[in-house]
């Protein structure tokens, strides 16, 4: 078939159906009211139903929004069967005043919409959606679907899969909820960055203690903690704690002004650290200190601070183990002395990250299909932000290839004010999913994939 003719003609209906989605404020928070997710959950079981997915199911779990679980049979005995995840309850719009339009008013803008959620990720969804349609509900491939409805808020869906593996069974997964490097550019992301985080507190005095009868020999908390802080990176600002895995980048990446558009660093501000981005970003540790507890300027007396803590969180490297660049961490921390005073270093929650082996035929499948859809090679490239759900769906199908695309793409402003998703993207996954499912299902049938 001419996928892309045939995308082309579903375009008006599943950007219709994008706009009914989005206009549906799921937050699966805690404190936002749980009828929109439901009312969310049940639009995409009527949609899938139409789509011809007849067998369609409900996982409820405690305190978790209901997961749905679709299933088409492989249509023959020898055609593989693919996992298509997504998920349909959004992040909270934040400060509304930020917004140029309502978030939960699909607005158009330039190549597409705006609105909380329409790219993560609702247009994932959608493209799932366009494929199975594209195919008239009977894909060359066997199919299961999971949409989640609480992605953005931890749930126990996390840890589940593994503990219903047989439900889970696949031989890929498109794990779709990123997107590409920018428009246009096809992307698989192949690494995802682990994640820690480190609590380390400092007292010195049992009370604040005026700064010039005292200051000069009481010991200050506060200073004893930026001294502790400034261990933990060199000169260049490379991370300084021993035993966390850096290495080199080998995919694709940003150019240094699309990093500095896309992170907003101010003019005249270098960016932080040596080597390549991707080693910095993806490759490599990061620790950034995400909060100091110390008293506030306006309000600060001449003191000596008694007591400062601070709340580090620390990204490594995708294969790294979790306890040990979270123990590199603490043992650091624990090991300095500044000016004499101990540290007292609290290890925090963690998560693990994720490498996809990129050898196998869906990847090879994927590869030829991301070009088809966007023309040009697929880059790889990892990402910082974690998908706990994707260690979760790899344990319980461990042979199975993880493939993570999708419609969002990195300029699309996930989880922040204006969120957008770009028609073109849209589309492009659409006609990637349809020839992934083809291409794959062929190389079964070639005998390519044993
Ligand atoms: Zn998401």
């Amino acid at each position: 078939m001419e996928l892309a003719a045939v995308v082309d003609g579903l375009m008006d209906g599943l950007v219709a159906d994008l706009e009914r989605l989005a206009a549906i404020p799921s937050v699966a928070f805690p404190g936002f009211p749980a009828e929109p997710v439901h009312a969310a959950h049940d639009l995409l079981t009527g949609l899938l139903r139409d789509a011809g997915v007849e067998r369609i199911e409900r996982i409820d779990l405690p305190d978790t929004a209901p997961v749905i679980f679709a299933e088409i049979p492989p249509p023959t005995p020898d055609a593989p069967t693919v996992l298509l995840y997504s998920h349909y309850d959004v992040q909270p719009p934040g400060d509304e005043r930020l917004w140029l339009s309502p978030p939960f008013e699909p607005t158009p803008v330039e190549g597409g919409l705006r609105a909380r959620g329409i790219a993560d990720d609702k247009s994932n969804v959608i493209a799932h959606l366009g494929m199975l349609r594209a195919y008239g509900g009977r894909p060359p491939v066997g199919v299961k679907i999971v949409f989640e409805g609480q992605e953005e808020y931890g749930s126990a869906f996390d840890t589940y899969p593994p503990t219903d593996p047989e439900r889970f069974a696949c031989d890929a997964m498109v794990v779709a909820d990123l997107g590409n490097l920018r428009p246009g550019t096809p992307t698989l992301t192949t690494g995802l960055r682990g994640a820690a985080e480190v609590v380390v507190e400092v007292r010195t005095l049992r009370e604040p203690r005026h700064s010039g009868e005292f200051g000069g020999a009481a010991p200050d908390a506060l200073l004893t903690l930026l001294t502790a802080l400034s261990t933990l990176h060199d000169v260049h600002g490379d991370v300084a704690v021993d035993g966390l895995r850096r290495e080199e980048w080998a995919g694709a990446t940003y150019t240094e002004d699309e990093f500095r558009e896309l992170a907003g660093v101010v003019g005249g501000v270098p960016l932080t650290g040596s080597g390549s981005l991707g080693e910095r970003l993806w490759s490599g540790p990061a620790i950034t200190v995400v909060g100091v507890d110390a008293p506030g300027v306006d309000h600060a007396a001449s003191a000596v601070v008694p007591y400062a803590r601070a709340k580090l969180n620390l990204r490594f490297h995708p294969l790294q183990d979790p306890h040990e660049a979270q123990g590199r961490l603490v043992d650091h921390l624990r090991a300095l002395r500044p000016f004499g005073v101990p540290l007292t270093v609290t290890p925090g929650d963690t998560g693990p990250g994720y490498e996809a082996a990129t050898g196998g035929p869906a990847y090879r499948a994927a590869r030829d299909a991301l070009a088809r859809a966007w023309g040009g090679e697929a880059s790889y490239v990892a990402t910082g932000g974690s998908i706990p759900l994707v260690n979760g769906l790899a344990r319980a199908a461990p042979d199975a290839e993880v493939l993570l695309f999708g419609a969002q793409d990195s300029m699309c402003n996930l989880h922040a004010p204006n969120e957008r998703v770009l028609f073109s993207e849209l589309r492009g996954t659409v006609v990637a999913m349809c020839a992934f499912v083809e291409n794959y299902a062929a190389a079964f049938r070639a005998g390519d994939a044993a």
